[in-house]
């Protein structure tokens, strides 16, 4: 049980396949369940971490005095919660991703701060570490940092480079002796002051054809070790959720580090980085997934409870829609998430379109979960007196870190589209299509084989022969979508061409598509697999088998739409009265005069 890759084992990308108009089923079915030894282990961290949090954690305590206190640290580092995916010899629990995720998932479902600052240590903070280390990095680092001794922080936003993260200003400058000096500054870090261990993206200098290029290269800073005493720290940010969370700029004024501190390869920093949030994206999903139970949890207690017009509300037409909506939708997402997870432990070795896909998906769920479960609530939801107005709160930075929403759909979109615009390369040879069509002897070749692939593609066989046959009608809706997904990819390439780079919109409604199709297949691949498991009671098989066609027609809808979307669409008119509203500095209109 550990997240080592194992060589032999990999197999391509499950969504990315999609933009082919493949799937293989084998990868996805039978979906990935709990090992009875993951069982058990989930389930010996799930029961300490909420014996540990009813006895030390008051979230609305620490929410109020926006801090965490340090015996909640060291408290949680006892349990190993702070070294969840690090090697059992530097002190860890090694955990696969499945486990890491569902521990996680339970942090999160009991408050929001400290599964971020979880997160943060060892998602993405020393996650580098983890990923690139040398054995003596490791042994010098890891002990501390996975038993919770020493905090990690991921050091990469600056004041002019969010999304645009390649931008940044922070230079490390090669002394020539063996070490580098750090100069910049990082805004807006997570455990930015109580860290020691900081990964620190700076530019560096490289020489490549005779020219001197900026490349990105990663640095561990550790608070304390000789040459770190340019290392200071901005007041805590004071923010709308996440509160004790502790959040500040990082200074680094003439920091001196050797080059022993490089994390990865020198000039090699950003897909270090990328790396790195690929699997803190995974972790940022499951915590959703924990986010949205405990909401449920409180909404379906205060829906039985509360009686208005003589009746619980419970039994309202309204609420139940609510309810059902909420139920269903976490479901969509833990078999989303898990199917993520279990197909990473299974040896899929690129994962960075499906830990996208459960990080805007999570995100996007839990936001909505959350309101719906406040709605519920009502008065007491908007009071302070009760927890789902600071779960409102702390849920909402998911949207916004580790990769906005909107950067993650222009990235699935274009990282999807590259698999077939390399296959499509011939035909991009060719000025345009129609020039293909009027000497169609050059171009024959070229054209037999484009043609027989797309029409593979239009023959809409069944894709998924492995789906439960009382999901029959959702597995035949599922190879229709797919390949009518994959035709679509094809026909913007060759309607776009290079110019798909800048455009947003159907940007936009690929990448949609993408997150449909896959949380589509979660839920045909988990629900099959509970369907066709003696071990499981009628009740639970109906349940899950209604949730399931419920979400995936849903989902189905949405797809739909986004298709629709790419050829019928008023993009042309969004675009044109988004200038005005910016030429107008805001609405522009009032009521006295138009
Ligand atoms: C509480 C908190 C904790 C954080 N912790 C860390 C941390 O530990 N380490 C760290 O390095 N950073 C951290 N961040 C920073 C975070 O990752 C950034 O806020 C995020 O990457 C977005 O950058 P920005 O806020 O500058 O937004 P911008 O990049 O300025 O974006 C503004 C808006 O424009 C959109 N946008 C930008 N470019 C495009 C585009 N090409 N197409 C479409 N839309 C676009 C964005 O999606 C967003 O809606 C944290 C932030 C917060 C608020």
């Amino acid at each position: 049980m550990s997240q080592q890759k194992s060589e032999k084992n990999t197999f391509p990308s499950v969504a990315g396949n999609f933009f082919y108009g493949e799937i293989d089923e084998n990868t996805v079915f039978p979906f990935p369940s709990f090992s009875e030894e993951q069982k058990e282990m989930a389930k010996a961290m799930t029961d300490a971490v909420c014996k540990f949090a009813a006895d030390s954690i008051d979230a609305a305590k620490m929410d109020e005095e926006a801090k965490i206190p340090a015996e909640v640290i060291t408290g949680l580092g006892e349990l190993g919660l702070c070294g969840l995916a690090v090697e059992e010899e530097y002190g860890g629990m090694a955990l696969d991703y499945t486990l890491y995720a569902r521990v996680f998932q339970e942090m999160a479902g009991i408050d929001g701060s400290t599964a971020t600052m979880l997160g943060a240590h060892q998602s993405i903070g020393y996650r580098a570490l983890i990923n690139e280390g040398t054995p003596e990095q490791k042994a010098k680092w890891l002990p501390d940092l996975a038993s919770g001794k020493r905090l990690a922080s991921f050091c990469l936003t600056e004041p002019g480079s969010g999304s645009d993260a390649y931008s940044i200003k922070t230079k490390a400058v090669d002394n020539g002796d063996g070490t580098y000096t750090i100069t910049g500054q990082k805004l807006w870090i997570t455990n930015g002051g109580s860290a020691d261990f900081y990964s620190v993206y700076c530019k560096t200098d490289h020489e490549e054809n005779g020219k001197t290029v900026e490349k990105i290269t990663c640095f561990a800073v550790v608070k304390g070790e000789p040459g770190s005493e340019g290392l200071s720290f901005g007041e805590k940010e004071n923010k709308m959720g996440i509160r004790a969370s502790e959040t500040r700029a990082v200074y680094f004024d003439k920091v001196v580090v050797p080059k022993e501190n490089i994390l990865g390869e020198l000039g090699k920093g950003f897909k270090v980085a990328m790396n790195v949030l690929n699997s803190g994206r995974l972790s940022l999903g499951s915590g959703c997934v924990g986010g949205m139970k405990a909401i449920l949890k409180l909404a379906t207690e205060h829906a039985a409870g509360r009686k208005q017009f003589d009746r619980p509300i419970a039994e309202f037409g309204l609420i139940q829609e609510k309810l059902t909506d909420m139920a269903a939708t976490i479901y969509s997402l833990e078999s989303t998430v898990y199917m993520t997870t279990g197909l990473m432990d299974r040896g899929m070795g690129d994962y960075q379109l499906e830990s996208a896909i459960c990080k805007v998906y999570g995100s996007e769920s839990l936001w909505k979960v959350v309101d719906t479960g406040l709605q519920i609530a009502a008065g007491n939801g908007y009071m302070r007196e009760y927890p789902y107005e600071r779960i409102m709160r702390d849920s909402r930075i998911n949207l916004i870190f580790e990769g906005t929403n909107e950067i993650l759909r222009v990235f699935t979109a274009l990282a999807g589209i590259r698999g077939p615009s390399e296959s499509l390369k011939e035909l991009g040879k060719i000025s345009d299509v129609s020039s293909v069509l009027s000497d169609p002897i050059k171009s024959v070749g070229v054209l037999t084989d484009f043609a027989k692939s797309r029409f593979s593609k239009m023959m809409v066989t069944r894709a998924l022969t492995k789906a439960h046959a009382s999901l029959e009608e959702e597995a035949n809706y599922f190879s229709g979508m797919l390949s009518g997904f994959a035709i679509q990819v094809e026909n913007t390439l060759i309607k776009y061409g290079k110019d798909i780079i800048g455009n947003e919109f159907p940007q936009g409604r690929i990448a949609n598509m993408t997150i449909e199709l896959y949380v589509m297949l979660a839920l045909l691949s988990r629900t099959t697999s509970i369907l066709n498991s003696s071990d499981v009671d009628q009740k639970k098989k109906d349940y899950v088998s209604k949730m399931c066609k419920l979400a995936f027609h849903d989902s189905r809808r949405r797809f739909v739409s986004n298709l629709k979307g790419m050829t019928k669409n008023k993009d042309k008119m969004i675009k044109e009265i988004s200038e005005m509203v910016v030429d107008n500095g805001g609405y522009g209109l009032d009521i006295i005069d138009y």
